[in-house]
């Protein structure tokens, strides 16, 4: 078994203060693949220490230096390509192609992307022609306490590690402590990279432990969250006693509008969307709104995609999906799928119990429920899991407000080959990103979300920005 019980702090791999033994599960097949330590609260202050002592020096290193280390880091990233695939195969549950190509994939893309904003962004300026003697400075924000969950592990990861770094900030990482393997082989990176010690520190722990003592930390300036809704609460009671800047990026429930004009792939296109990662993204397209004159036949379409759609090992090769991350997702969403079947919706496809041949392991059967109301539990609640929802309806505005009726807002989708109707459409939709026609968002747009979706952005300029404070000065020198 794995043995990774030590702490990345101010440069070094250290051993906890105290002994706190975490197995880490393969949800493929049950058996703990890695044992590694919980932090306590003098660990916790350690890194917090070793973040704020390097603070002064990040901050006064030219731009130019910290996105150069950045670029280091990107230019290593692949060297560990393979052994962080196979990490987030084992931890999550990603099957090893999909590890390879998307999770991995996805962290190369974002250092990128902010080493080409930050290469544009204006540190400091004039404010306008108008006033050449005021000045605008763009400044670290401090240390920032960064909590990631384990959907989309090293996606995360490097979107606050990168944007953090290039911004001058120095940080403290707390990983997933279902996900942590991939954040360590990560911090080997950073190490290789050759960071100034204490600019960026690892601690492993709980939500409870590190993370509540991360959000708390009277030296700690920003938290920046990703994870549930529940713990986004959590964390902002608890960071409100220090008025901390919170950034956050939760949940969501994303409606995919399918007009009657809708491509003829669009259906498809969505089931596939929705079951990718098992359904474990924020941003999947768990409502599917489907306009009545193309209903009866997206819902047969719908039906026959999902139950084609195979499951199986994370480590297996193969364009199928893994399991769930651990039994108590499992067990919610056989909930959520029992909640379903119970308040009146037409199961399709799936439903409860493991898919066939498969004993051991937390899998689920890729579902799809028809005839939902938007009132169900299974159109209210983020399953999280590969279970899509149908619901029909007659009219644009129909389908606006059945799509804005959720307390989230992160993305919401729509269909239809009528170009001002997708763009009025664009307008309405209450959340942070819409795509059209399976069209995704290009590189360096920011990802985030609305209403309790969260605050705040991710990616390119924007995601920098949040870890800024804008500094305004009056009586600057020209000379
Ligand atoms: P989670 O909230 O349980 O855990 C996320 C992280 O927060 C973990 O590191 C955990 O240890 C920590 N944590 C938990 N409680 C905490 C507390 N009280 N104080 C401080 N830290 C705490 O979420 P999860 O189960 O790991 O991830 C799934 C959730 O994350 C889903 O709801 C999903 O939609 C959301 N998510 C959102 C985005 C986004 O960008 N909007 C991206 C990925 C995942």
């Amino acid at each position: 078994m794995i043995d990774k019980r030590n702490f990345y702090i101010n440069g070094h791999w250290v051993a906890p203060s105290q002994p706190n033994d975490f197995e880490v599960i393969d949800p493929s097949t049950e058996e703990p693949c890695a044992v590694i330590s919980l932090g306590s609260e003098a660990d916790t202050n350690a890194a917090v220490a070793a973040a704020k002592a390097a603070l002064p020096g990040w901050m006064a290193t030219p731009p130019a230096e910290r996105i150069a280390m950045v670029e280091k880091l990107a230019d290593l990233y692949q060297s560990k390509g393979e052994e962080m695939a196979q990490a987030m195969s084992a931890e999550m549950g990603a099957p090893i192609d999909m590890a390879r190509t998307q999770q991995v994939g996805a962290g190369l893309y974002h250092l990128k992307n902010f080493i080409r904003a930050a290469k544009a962004f204006e540190f400091e300026k004039p404010l306008s022609d108008r006033a050449p003697n005021d000045r605008i400075i763009h400044e670290a924000v401090g240390v920032a306490g960064l909590i990631t969950p384990w959907n989309w592990p090293m996606n995360q990861i490097t979107l606050k590690v990168g944007a953090a770094a290039v911004a001058g900030c120095t940080m403290v990482l707390k990983p997933s402590e279902q996900s942590p393997l991939n954040a360590m082989i990560f911090a080997e990176l950073v190490d290789e990279a050759g960071f100034p010690p204490g600019v960026f520190n690892l601690v492993n722990g709980d939500g409870v432990g590190v993370g509540s003592q991360l959000s708390g930390h009277p030296d700690v300036d920003m938290i920046s969250f990703t994870g549930s809704t529940r713990a986004g609460t959590a964390i902002s009671k608890n960071a409100a006693d220090t008025l901390k800047k919170v950034h956050l990026e939760l949940g969501g429930k994303g409606a995919n509008v399918i007009f009657d004009d809708a491509d003829e792939k669009a259906v498809k296109r969505g089931v596939l969307h929705m079951m990718n990662n098992t359904g474990q993204s924020c941003n999947a397209p768990s409502r599917m709104l489907v306009q009545k004159g193309v209903y009866d036949q997206a819902v047969e379409t719908a039906a026959e995609v999902a139950s084609k759609v195979t499951v199986g090992n994370a480590h297996e090769e193969g364009r199928h999906i893994g399991p769930v991350v651990n039994e108590l997702q499992w067990n919610k969403i056989q909930d959520l799928i029992q909640k379903g079947i119970d308040e009146g919706a037409r199961l399709v496809a799936g439903g409860t119990g493991r898919p066939d041949g498969l004993n051991k392991g937390y899998y689920v059967k890729p579902t799809v429920f028809a005839d939902v109301n938007n009132q169900m539990t299974v159109a209210r609640e983020e399953i999280f899991g590969p279970v899509l929802t149908i619901i029909p309806f007659e009219t644009e505005e129909e389908a606006v407000e059945i799509a804005n009726d959720t307390p989230y807002g992160l993305t919401n989708y729509v269909q239809t080959q009528d170009g001002d109707r997708a763009n009025r459409m664009a307008r309405v939709l209450r959340s942070g990103m819409v795509e059209m026609n399976g069209q995704s968002r290009s590189a360096g747009s920011p990802f985030g979300g609305m209403k309790q979706s969260g605050n705040g952005r991710e990616g390119g300029v924007w995601g920098i920005e949040d870890f800024l404070e804008v500094k305004a000065v009056g009586g600057w020198s020209t000379n």
